[in-house]
């Protein structure tokens, strides 16, 4: 056997000597079933809609990128490359990694590809599945998905402003209620150090106290402290001095100017004088969108502004800002009556009896190349009672019937699901019976 198996030595074994255990999806993935993808490509499709609207434009980069590209971009002291990264050896040793997000690799190719020289801000947005081994829970798997987008090259605060208002759009169009865009800073080079240090002195009187993360955050990582989701340290952090206390006059003024842009365009927003977030690369202007439903996951996505970042990645030295939509916790937000994924059928074609086939393969063409969705199983031996339990399975809108009869007269049957009714006619009419069905 090429694999060992993990578990459940006590599995089946063909005589033979073949194993044939049931393999199931590794933990903390999951299969996205036909029945729900509707939502998922319903998500993406008004995603591109309104990207466009603001100039951005796809960019798809690697699944897999070299590891220092995330211990350099992220930060060496965040949990994200302290212990949440899938990292592997190629077979000549070269350090690899699968992504755990996407703002490092765009960064990564907006350098090597030199779009500095191409305009000066350069409007991306990506969609595509990102890794991080965590504990898997409701809302929170290993591998899960991100809408994100990327404006590089400018800080001015409209840059914030607008695809913020892009961001807040896009959630509109989906309809999905009670959300709260949570607006925050996180200093920069100047308040950032001396926030940092009031922080550690505050928190320092508490560690025993603190979760286990927390304590090894104090030494690595602090502004991430304020980030964490166990209780009790929750309770202390809502309590100690937020960044906003200490923010420079340029990071108060950035911040002011991005606020009065967003009342201009109409985007409401709450301060949020705490939110810092995890990565390394924040700088000013950081949020967060939460939604009720989601419960202790309630964080629907996230981003800011990470001014260093490319430079940090050996590029120039220009501004960014970004955010990251989790695609799982936003089809699970999504309203159950939300228009516009429709996925049904239109025809299954049924074909009785061995005789039938012929036409039945004849009729679905046509009407495929009429434009309409059609399944025809190849099973003439099929009763028609199971081809009508198959039609409402698919949520097939009608059904052509094709019997042994219809077959020798040169005729159909087609049959409306919704309300059963039936009407019969000559193969030439079939388009025409079809849409004169559909409207009535
Ligand atoms: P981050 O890249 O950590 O700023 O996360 C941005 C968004 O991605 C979060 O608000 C979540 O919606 C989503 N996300 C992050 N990690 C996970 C995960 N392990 N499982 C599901 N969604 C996640």
């Amino acid at each position: 056997m090429l694999f060992s198996r993990a578990s459940d030595e006590t599995a089946p074994v063909r005589p033979g000597g073949r194993d044939t255990h049931m393999i199931e999806a590794a933990k903390g993935t999951r299969d996205i079933l036909p029945a729900e993808i509707a939502r998922w490509q319903l998500v993406e499709a008004r995603a591109r809609e309104t990207f466009a609207l603001f100039g951005f434009r796809e960019i798809r980069t690697p699944i897999f990128e070299a590891t220092e590209l995330f211990a350099r971009g992220i930060g060496e002291g965040t949990d994200i490359v302290a212990k949440e990264m899938y990292t592997f050896q190629d077979r000549k040793g070269r350090s690899l990694t699968l992504r755990p997000e996407n703002t490092a690799p765009v960064a990564r190719a907006y350098i090597q590809h030199q779009m500095h020289r191409g305009s000066d801000v350069e409007r991306l947005y990506y969609i595509g599945p990102m890794f991080r081994y965590e504990r898997p829970q409701k809302g929170r798997t290993r591998q899960f998905h991100q809408i994100g987008v990327e404006a590089i090259g400018s800080d001015n605060p409209a840059i914030d402003a607008e695809t913020l208002q892009m961001l807040m759009l896009f959630l509109e169009r989906l309809k999905i209620p009670s959300l709260t865009l949570q607006l925050g800073s996180a200093g920069d080079e100047t308040c950032r150090p001396a926030y940092r240090q009031a922080l550690v002195a505050e928190l320092t009187p508490h560690r025993a106290s603190l979760c286990d993360d927390c304590r090894r955050r104090l030494e690595t990582n602090p502004l991430r402290c304020l980030d964490c989701k166990v209780p009790a340290d929750q309770a202390l952090m809502a309590q100690v001095t937020p960044i906003f206390d200490h923010l420079c006059a340029a990071c108060r003024e950035h911040l002011g100017a991005v606020r009065a842009h967003l009342d201009r365009l109409g985007v409401r927003h709450v301060l949020a004088p705490r939110l810092v977030r995890g990565l390394d690369y924040y700088r000013r202007t950081t949020f967060e969108v939460t939604q009720p439903a989601l419960g202790a996951q309630s964080a629907l996505l996230g981003g800011g502004r990470y001014d260093g970042l490319v430079q940090e990645l050996g590029g120039p030295p220009v501004a960014g800002f970004g955010f990251a939509i989790g695609q799982d916790r936003l089809v699970l937000c999504l309203p159950p009556d939300l228009e516009g994924f429709e996925d049904r059928l239109d025809v299954v074609v049924a074909p009785l009896g061995g005789s039938a086939l012929g036409p039945a393969l004849s009729a679905a063409s046509r009407l495929r190349l009429s434009g309409k969705r059609v399944v025809l199983d190849p099973l003439p031996e099929k009763s028609l009672k199971s081809q009508m339990r198959r039609a409402h399975d698919l949520q097939a809108r009608f059904v052509l019937i094709l019997g042994e009869e219809e077959v020798k007269n040169g005729t159909f049957t087609l049959k409306r699901m919704a309300d059963g009714e039936q009407r019969r006619g000559p193969d030439p009419d079939l388009l025409r019976t079809l849409s004169e069905m559909s409207h009535d």
